[in-house]
Order: C-alpha cells, then sequence, then structure tokens
C-alpha cells in the first residue's frame, strides 16, 4: 500500500511540474498560452497569434498563407503582397470606386524589415555624418520620417495597409487625386479602410499621407498587439536604431495616428 500511494504522489509532482513548466514557457510571452491557438487565423487575430517577427516585418509574406499576391491587374507593382482579408476589403472599395470612374491602383502594400531597410539605410546615407555626430543623427531621423518609417515601425510590415495611385503630396491637392481623396474619405470606412495620417494637428509623427488607407479590422489588433510586446529594444539592426527609445519612436510615430 505504501509504494502504491508513493507511486501516486509521485505521478502527482511530476504532473504538476510540467504543468508549471508550460505555464512558466507561455507567460514569458503571454498570459493565455499563444501555442493553442492556431496560425492562419480565421478568426480576428489577437496578440497571441501575432508573434513579434509579424509585427516587426520579419517573416516572408511570399510563404506566408495568410497572404496573398496582388493581382497584376491592380497595381502598378508585380511581386506585391497585402493580407488576404485587405485585398478582400480592397477589391470591394475598387469596385465601387470604378462605378465613379476612379482607380484606386495599389503602389505600395506589404513591406518587410529588410525591405524598409534598404529605404532607410537609401535615405540615411544621401546624408553624410560622422560616426559619432547624434545631433546630425537626429536631425537625419526626423528629415527621414516625415514621410518614411524606421524599420521595425512601419505599418507596412502588417499587409493591412494599401498606398493608392501617388506618394506625391501634390497629387492629391487638385484635379484627378484630390477627387479620389475627397471619394476615399466618404466612402473608404464603408469597406474597412481609414487614413491613419491626417492633418490632424494633435497627431503626432509622420506627415499627413493622403494615399496611405488602413484595413482597420486588421491593422487595430495588429496595432493593439505591437503595444503590447514591442519596445525600443526589439528595433536594431539599422544606421540611428541606438536613438529609437531616446526619440520615444514608437509612441510619436507608430501610435501617433487618427484614430
Ligand atoms: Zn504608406
Amino acid at each position: 500500500m505504501k509504494h502504491i500511494t508513493l507511486i501516486i504522489t509521485l505521478i502527482a509532482l511530476l504532473a504538476c511540474n510540467n504543468a508549471n513548466k508550460q505555464q512558466s514557457t507561455d507567460n514569458s510571452q503571454q498570459s493565455t498560452p499563444c501555442s493553442l491557438l492556431p496560425t492562419p487565423y480565421s478568426l480576428p487575430p489577437t496578440p497571441c497569434s501575432l508573434p513579434k517577427s509579424l509585427l516587426l516585418g520579419k517573416f516572408d509574406p511570399a510563404t506566408d498563407t495568410n497572404f496573398i499576391a496582388i493581382p497584376p491587374h491592380m497595381t502598378s507593382h508585380t511581386n506585391i503582397y497585402c493580407q488576404r482579408q485587405t485585398l478582400q476589403a480592397y477589391i470591394a472599395m475598387r469596385d465601387s470606386a470604378l462605378k465613379e470612374n476612379i482607380s484606386l491602383t495599389i503602389v505600395s502594400a506589404t513591406r518587410t524589415f529588410d525591405r524598409q531597410r534598404q529605404i532607410w539605410e537609401r535615405k540615411w546615407n544621401s546624408t553624410p555624418s560622422l560616426p559619432n555626430d547624434t545631433t546630425a543623427h537626429i536631425q537625419k531621423i526626423h528629415n527621414i520620417m516625415r514621410y518614411s518609417s524606421m524599420p521595425g515601425t512601419s505599418r507596412h510590415h502588417w499587409g493591412t495597409d494599401l498606398d493608392f495611385i501617388s506618394v506625391e503630396t501634390d497629387y492629391w491637392t487638385h484635379g484627378e487625386g484630390l477627387r479620389t481623396y475627397q471619394w476615399l474619405c466618404a466612402n473608404a470606412h464603408k469597406f474597412g479602410f481609414f487614413q491613419p495620417y491626417t492633418s490632424d494637428p494633435s497627431r503626432t509623427g509622420y506627415a499627413e499621407e493622403r494615399w496611405h488607407w488602413s484595413y482597420a479590422p486588421l491593422s487595430k489588433p495588429y496595432l493593439h498587439a505591437y503595444q503590447q510586446k514591442i519596445t525600443a529594444k526589439d528595433i536594431t539592426g539599422f544606421s540611428g536604431s541606438y536613438l529609437i527609445d531616446s526619440l520615444n519612436i514608437i509612441q510619436t510615430h507608430v501610435l501617433g495616428i487618427s484614430q
């Protein structure tokens, strides 16, 4: 009898130990066990279903089943991707716009961390500076970040945000560009899209971008997950990245949107 009691006690102790191990692994990321959630998701994404790699653009949209290549007749570029749900909503909006002779051609969609780093380094290197000149580095960051993101901080990493027609500010202020912008302001919300970078003076971060529209049913959960999971320590590996914390880039630029 003593033996049986001992064996039962040992089994109970082992089971408890395993459960604690599992819990401590899960707690290192989230309080909910992320491993139980399916990917790709069929429900709206939660912070659990969005690992840091997705939030930071460190993945390949060509092999991620949530992503799809944008059909060539909808974009001026080749081999660009967005999330399937974003594309579905975009197609509905595009069809509606076409009835009013407005063509919402996509000029940019998902950009990976590496792609954003290429853009960043090209702009960074276009102005010379000494390696230890922090003042010059801060000035460069402010100049670049009027319109371009630091790698790891772009909404374009998420496959939820699209740029339409032209990324030139002037295009959108008159004629066809202004008419298209007015149509988007009046109608995009019906399809789940909003303009994150408006002219609202209470907003921080990027200048107004009339071409950039975000699919809220996906991008809002992504932003929520980003707030929960990403800190400045996660964003490294490019020129000037040492300043991201002191310049409070996540607060001003990732969170500085219209809604
Ligand atoms: Zn954009």
